[in-house]
C-alpha cells in the first residue's frame, strides 16, 4: 500500500514498491487488430460473457482474454492493487488481503491503442486560478504511461480494449519481494495464469478484476517457498485490481496536525507562500457526512461499516467483533453517533471488493503480523477501503503467555485472557484502517489509547497470587475518542479551523499526548516515555515496580508463577513455547524498552537507588525471544 506520496498506514511495512513508472513496467506494444466499429462491436464481442458496470467487462473464456469497455476517451478511474491470496509466509510477507498501491488512472486513446496513464499527484499547485503556473508544475514532473491496450472495437465514444496482459502483470511486485527475500528468481508464467472469473465483476461504481498468477522459478526454488508449497518451482497467487469511479469533490481534506496521530498523504504544493513549506500533509480518513451538514445534531448520512470475516473461528470471531465495536463507542462519544457500524461480511461477497471495509483472518506458516491497511484516493487521502488482517497465531501466543504464568492446564481463565487481547488487537488494527497511527505514549496516561502496544497488566495480590483481572483495557481510550473527534468531526467550513484547534488545545489540557514510531523505534528516538510494551506513567516507575517496589513487580510475579509452571503441568504440544513468555517479559521490557532506550538514546541517567543495568541481556534483534510483540 505505501507509495511515494502516501504516509503508510502501517509504519512497519514501509519498504515496498515505489510508484509504477514507465520503465518499471515497460512492455512492447503489441500490434492492434483491425478496429471494429458500430454494429461490428457486437459481432466482435459475440459469445463473450459481458459484465456491465462502471467499466464493463467482456470475458472470452475460449481465449482466456479479458476486454474493457472504456466509456469514452480520457475516462479516469481510481485504481487499487492488492493481493487476494497469500503465500503463507511471514518472513516473505506476501499475505492474503495485502493492500498494494493506489493510482489515478486515465485511459487515453492513442491511435489504435488506449494508453493507461497514471497521473502524478506528488507535485501540485493550489493556485488553480493561474493556468500558466499550473502548467509549470504539470510539465515539470512526468506522469507514467503504464500500458498500451489494443483497441479491438469502437462504437461511438465506447472503446473496447484488450486488457488481458495489463491485468496479468505482477502489480504487487511479487517477484521483487521474493528476490529481496533471497528466495531466488521467479517470474509470471503466462501459460499457467488465468482470469479468476468468480471474483471478476462489475458494479455501477466499481469494476473488480481477479487473476490467478503463477510464478515460476528461473533457477533453484526458494528454500522457504519450497517448505510451504507442493512444488517450490512454482506457486499461484490471486491478484486483485479494482477500478473505481473517481470520488466526487464533496470530500474535504483535513490538514495534518502533528499533535494528533494520523497517517495520510504528502505532496509538494508549488503555490505555497515562501514562508510556508512546499510539503503539505493531509490525513487519511474516511468520508463522513451528516444528512443536514448545517445541523450538528443531524444523523450521519453514510456511516462507516466494517465487515467481519465469517472464517474467523469462534470464540475469537465474537471477540473480534466486540473489539471492532469499540469504535462504535468512540464515534458516539466523539459526537458522531451512528457513524460506525460492524456487520458480518455478507455471504458471497468478495472481501477484496473495494466497497467493503473488511476485518480478515490471516493464516500463515508461522506467527506473524496483524496489520491494518487501507486503500485511499491519492489526491485527497480519503480512505475508500479499510482492510484489517488479524494473525491467526495471536491467540496461541496469548495462551502461551497465560500458560507461562499459570501453567498449561486448560481453563476458562485462559480463554478469557486470550479473548481480552483479541478484542484489543482487533480494535488496534481497525484503528489503523481509520487512519490512526501508533501512540506509544498513551500508556503513560492510564491506557489512553488502543493504538499503543499493551503488555498484559499482571500484578500480585495480597495473598501472593498472580492477578490478571485487568490484563487488558476494555473499550476505546480517552485519546482515541479525542483523535476521532478531531479527525472525523464535522464542522461548517468557515469555522472548521477554529474548531479543530479548540479540540487539540482541550486535548492537550487533558494530557492527551501523541508520540509514535519515529519517537520510539530508532536508536536516536528522543523521548523515554515512548516505549512499545510498557504500562506505567513514568520512565522510573516500571523498573522500580518491577524489582519489588511499592507495586507488584515482575520479580514478585516471577516468584509467584515459578511453582506453577513446571514442565509436568504443560501439555506435550505446548512444551516448546508456553514456558518462556512470562519469564522473559521483564527482560524484554528491561533491555529493549527501558535500559537500552534510556541509557543509549536519552540524556536521562539512572539515579542512586534505581535498579542496576543488566548488560548480560540480549538487545533487540540479537536473540530476544519475541513472545508476542507482533501487533503491527
Ligand atoms: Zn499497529
Amino acid at each position: 500500500m505505501p507509495s511515494r506520496n502516501t504516509i503508510p498506514l502501517v509504519a512497519t511495512l514501509i519498504a515496498t514498491v515505489a510508484c509504477a513508472s514507465t520503465s518499471q513496467h515497460q512492455t512492447a506494444t503489441p500490434p492492434a487488430p483491425e478496429i471494429a466499429t458500430g454494429s461490428q462491436l457486437q459481432a466482435k464481442t459475440a459469445g463473450m460473457e459481458k459484465r456491465d458496470g462502471f467499466i464493463p467487462l467482456y470475458l472470452d473464456a475460449k481465449q482466456g482474454q479479458i476486454y474493457l469497455e472504456i466509456p469514452r476517451d480520457s475516462t479516469r478511474a481510481l485504481m487499487f492493487v492488492s493481493l487476494a491470496t497469500g503465500l503463507g509466509s511471514n518472513p516473505i510477507g506476501l499475505d492474503r488481503g495485502a493492500s498494494g498501491d493506489s493510482y489515478i488512472a486515465r485511459f487515453e486513446k492513442n491511435g489504435d491503442h488506449v494508453l493507461v496513464v497514471f497521473e502524478n499527484w506528488n507535485y501540485r499547485t493550489s493556485a488553480l486560478d493561474n493556468p500558466a503556473h499550473a502548467r509549470t508544475v504539470l510539465e515539470a514532473f512526468p506522469p507514467s504511461a503504464a500500458a498500451a491496450l489494443p483497441i479491438i472495437a469502437q462504437d461511438g465514444q465506447r472503446l473496447v480494449v484488450d486488457a488481458t496482459e495489463f491485468f496479468m502483470r505482477d502489480w504487487n511486485d511479487v517477484t521483487g519481494t521474493i528476490t529481496s527475500s533471497n528466495e531466488g528468481s521467479y517470474s509470471v508464467a503466462r501459460d499457467r495464469s488465468s482470469i479468476y472469473k468468480p471474483y471478476t465483476k462489475a458494479f455501477p461504481e466499481n469494476t473488480e478484476v481477479d487473476v490467478a498468477l503463477t510464478f515460476a522459478a528461473q533457477g533453484r526454488a526458494g528454500q522457504i517457498i519450497s517448505s510451504i508449497v507442493p512444488d517450490g518451482k512454482s506457486f499461484t497467487l490471486r491478484q486483485h485490481i479494482s477500478l473505481l469511479l473517481l470520488p466526487d469533490a464533496g470530500y474535504r481534506p483535513r490538514v495534518l496536525d502533528p499533535r494528533v496521530g494520523y497517517f495520510g498523504i504528502v505532496f509538494k504544493d508549488y503555490a505555497q507562500p515562501i514562508q510556508q513549506p512546499l510539503e503539505q500533509r493531509w490525513i487519511a480518513r474516511h468520508r463522513l457526512e451528516r444528512v443536514n451538514p448545517a445541523d450538528p445534531s443531524s444523523p450521519i448520512r453514510n456511516p462507516l461499516v466494517y465487515y467481519i470475516d465469517r472464517g474467523i473461528p469462534e470464540p475469537i470471531r465474537t471477540a473480534t467483533k466486540q473489539g471492532v465495536s469499540w469504535w462504535i463507542e468512540a464515534f458516539d462519544r466523539a459526537g458522531l453517533k451512528g457513524g460506525f457500524r460492524v456487520e458480518d461480511l455478507p455471504e458471497g461477497v468478495d472481501p477484496m471488493d473495494a466497497r467493503y471495509n473488511v476485518v480478515q483472518w490471516e493464516n500463515r506458516n508461522e506467527r506473524g503480523w496483524s496489520v491494518g491497511g487501507a486503500l485511499s484516493d491519492p489526491r485527497t487521502g480519503e480512505i475508500i477501503k479499510g482492510m484489517a488482517r488479524l494473525d491467526s497465531h495471536r491467540a496461541r501466543t496469548d495462551y502461551n503467555i497465560y500458560a507461562g504464568l499459570f501453567g498449561a492446564d486448560a481453563a476458562a481463565a485462559d480463554t478469557a485472557f486470550v479473548l481480552a487481547r483479541v478484542r484489543q488487537v482487533s480494535a488496534h488494527e481497525v484503528g489503523h484502517t481509520l487512519g490512526l497511527s501508533h501512540n506509544y505514549i498513551a500508556s503513560t496516561y492510564d491506557r489512553g489509547s488502543v493504538m499503543d502496544y499493551p503488555p498484559p497488566r499482571v500484578t500480585v495480590n495480597a495473598s501472593g497470587d498472580i492477578d490478571i483481572s485487568s490484563a487488558y483495557a476494555v473499550g476505546p481510550g480517552a485519546y482515541d475518542v479525542f483523535a476521532i473527534h478531531w479527525g472525523y468531526g464535522i464542522f461548517p467550513p468557515e469555522s472548521e479551523k477554529d474548531s479543530l484547534r479548540t479540540i487539540v488545545e482541550d486535548g492537550l489540557r487533558r494530557g492527551f499526548l501523541f508520540l509514535s514510531d519515529a519517537d520510539a523505534r530508532p536508536e536516536f528516538a528522543s523521548d523515554p516515555r515512548t516505549n512499545l510494551w510498557d504500562d506505567a506513567s513514568t520512565p522510573t516507575r516500571v523498573p522500580a515496580a518491577r524489582d519489588g517496589g511499592a507495586e507488584s513487580g515482575d520479580i514478585q510475579i516471577r516468584r509467584a508463577q515459578h511453582p506453577r509452571r513446571g514442565a509436568d503441568r504443560a501439555s506435550s504440544g505446548a512444551l516448546r513455547s508456553p514456558l518462556f513468555p512470562a519469564p522473559v517479559r521483564a527482560q524484554f521490557a528491561d533491555q529493549d524498552d527501558w535500559w537500552d532506550g534510556v541509557r543509549k538514546r536519552c540524556p536521562w541517567r539512572p539515579r542512586p537507588g534505581d535498579p542496576p543495568y543488566r548488560p548480560g541481556l540480549p538487545a533487540r534483534g540479537t536473540g530476544v525471544p519475541d513472545f508476542g510483540a507482533r501487533a503491527a
